[in-house]
Parts: structure tokens; sequence; C-alpha cells
């Protein structure tokens, strides 16, 4: 999920908002984790999902390791299990983004477009987003021929030949996806070992339709319209070489959306949010869970674990309140 980190300009225009136990910000894995366990505990969560709910996960072709889904779940779909499983409970979800936070007094302020909501406890779940490669041609051919979703555009890649930046396992895993529609799927990575899990590595080299190239760094994205090729540097010899593409999709890493809470919570040095072992942020009541705070795993079953973890907190903090 992008949330849009705009100041508004309409502070004194908004309307003063429900005041609640628990605001849960952001609805990937972790927020409506946070959401079913929050609700359970009957602390009827307030959920400010974004514009686009669902986070990274639902941007996810298919999710394999997720325990119960023997057969794998779309990334789509799991979002929406994991919305319906909180609402059964009572949680409330409302597709508004944050634009500004409040957490240097109690009760916290949390607003949105047109409301200021009040809460005795937040939970930040605003996961990550993609990294850009940063390289001419990126920013005005995103969407013609850019993707950082292979879920979202592969489809507009039937029978096309396509690359993938990257290698790690978004990569593979959303390269293997694209073969479903394109003629080929080219790999290109900075050294000659991929980063990737040994299933996904396996899977990739034994398709026909995968092909490498290695020590290698887009410099270029080259078309007017629409991708017609990347000029890509060796990073051995230094050499540029042109190779015709009909698109491209980046998945080099991701980076917290955490810039929303900067100065209101303590962040580390790469922007994580610091948690304490109970998601407890640097501010007592307000607590993180998800990709902001985890450089380590980012896996949706760690996500949502902390997402659970953090609404228990909530709980024994609002009790301890009294
Ligand atoms: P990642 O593991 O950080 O991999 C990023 C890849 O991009 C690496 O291969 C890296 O190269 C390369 N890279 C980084 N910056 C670059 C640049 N400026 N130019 C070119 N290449 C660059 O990120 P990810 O693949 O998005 O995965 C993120 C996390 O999610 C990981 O913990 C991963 O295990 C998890 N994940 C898991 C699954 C799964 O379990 N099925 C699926 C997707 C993601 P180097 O290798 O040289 O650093």
């Amino acid at each position: 999920m992008e949330f849009t980190f705009t100041p508004s300009s309409s502070k004194n225009e908004r309307e003063q908002g429900s005041h609640e136990s628990v605001i849960i910000i952001g609805s990937g894995p972790a927020g409506l984790a946070a959401a079913l366990y929050a609700a359970r505990a009957e602390l009827h969560p307030l959920v400010l999902a974004g514009m686009q709910p669902g986070g990274q996960a639902a941007t996810t072709s298919v999710i394999e390791n997720y325990p119960g889904f023997l057969d794998g779940i779309a990334g789509s779909e799991m979002g929406d299990v994991f919305q319906k499983h909180a609402e059964k409970f009572g949680a409330r979800i409302l597709m508004e983004d944050v634009l500004e936070v409040d957490f240097s007094r109690q009760p916290f302020m949390v607003s949105t477009y047109g409301t200021t909501y009040t809460a005795d406890s937040v939970i930040l779940s605003t996961g990550a987003s993609p990294v850009k490669l940063n390289a001419p041609g990126e920013r005005e051919l995103t969407g013609r021929g850019v993707s950082y979703c292979a879920t979202c555009d592969g489809w507009f890649f039937k029978d096309k030949d396509v690359a993938v930046v990257g290698g790690g396992d978004s990569a593979l895993e959303e390269g293997l996806f694209l073969t479903r529609y394109a003629r080929s799927v080219t790999v290109i990575h900075r050294r000659d070992t991929l980063r990737a899990g040994a299933i996904l590595q396996k899977r990739a080299r034994e398709n026909p339709k995968v092909r490498f190239i290695w020590n290698s760094v887009v410099e270029r994205i080259n078309g007017e319209k629409a991708v017609q090729s990347l000029t890509l540097r060796n990073v051995k010899t230094g050499g540029e070489t042109e190779h015709p593409f009909d698109g491209v999709f980046v998945f080099i890493g991701h980076h917290p959306n955490s810039q929303l809470f900067k100065g209101q919570v303590e962040l580390d040095e790469h922007g994580y949010v610091r948690v304490d072992e109970r998601m407890q942020t640097s501010v007592a009541g307000v607590f993180a869970a998800g990709e902001i705070a985890d450089p380590h795993f980012k896996q949706v079953i760690t996500s949502a674990g902390m997402g659970a973890a953090a609404a228990i907190s909530a709980g024994r903090f609002l009790e301890a309140k009294g």
C-alpha cells in the first residue's frame, strides 16, 4: 500500500471524528491480524486502511508459504479473507489515507483528509514500498512498460519479452508468475549469485522461458511512448549494451513507509520504526507491526504475527491505563 504523505492544507476544516481505543493504520497482513486480535479482545478497533487496502501481499501473485493454505493462495484473495475475518469479530475498516498524526500527547491524534480521530492507542502497520531503480526513463515510463507489480500488470505482456530486475525472492517469484503471459522473462541481476531461496532458484533455472543476465545493472530505460529497450552496464567490465524489451519489472527491495511517523516515534537509520519485543515504539501506547518495523524477515506470516503481538500489547496497555 502506498500512503500519500501530503500534509493537508485543510487542517482547520477537518471534522472531529470518533474517539477510539485502538486505531490501526494500514491494512496489510500486520494491520488486519492486529484488527482480528483487537476485535476479539473487544477493543472495537478502527482500521484506516488507505485507498489501496491489502498491502504488498495483495499485489503478490501467489503466497505458497502461509501455513494452512496447501495449494497457495492469491495475494488479493488472502487480503479479502483476512479482512472478512477481522470484520466478522467487529473490526471497522475505512478506506482512508492517514495524512497526519500527533503522538506527542494523549489522546493521540490521527487525521485523514476530512477527519481527525483521537485514540488511546495506535498500531502502525503501513508496510513498505518498492525501491525504484532511479534510472533515466524509469519515472516517465512507469505504467508504460515499467512496473513494480507482476500481478497487476503481467497480463499486458502476453507473448512479449520482459525483463525482471533483482535477484531476490520477489524477482524470481514474480518473474515465474510472468512466464504465464510473457514469451520470455530475462532476470537481470547485479551479481552472478542469486539471493533468492533454493526452491525458487531451481524453478527459475528449470523454466525454459527464464533467462539470466548476470553482473549487470540498468543504466537507462529507453522508449518514447512505451519501453523499447534497456541499456545495461556490466559491473565487471563497465561495458554498456542495449537489449530490446517490451516491459521491465523492478524487484530490488522495499523501503518502510514511515515518513509520516518521522519525529513522532523513533526510527532506525534505514527508516524502520524501532520496536521492542512487545512491538512497543518509543511512545507508550503506540505500537508497530509488519514491514514498517521489520528489517529482517519480511514474510506474510511474520508480519501477521507481529500484528497479533501488537494488538495483544495494545490491549495490555489499555488495561493498565484503566
Ligand atoms: P531482497 O531480498 O532485498 O532482494 C533485492 C534484490 O535486488 C537483491 O538480489 C539485490 O541484489 C537486488 N538489488 C538491490 N538494490 C539494487 C539495485 N539498486 N540495482 C540492482 N539490483 C539491486 O528483496 P525482495 O526480493 O523484495 O524480498 C524482500 C523480503 O521478502 C525478503 O526477506 C524475501 O525473503 C521476502 N520474500 C519472500 C518470498 C517467499 O518466501 N516466497 C517472496 C517474496 C519476498 P543483491 O543480491 O546483490 O543484494
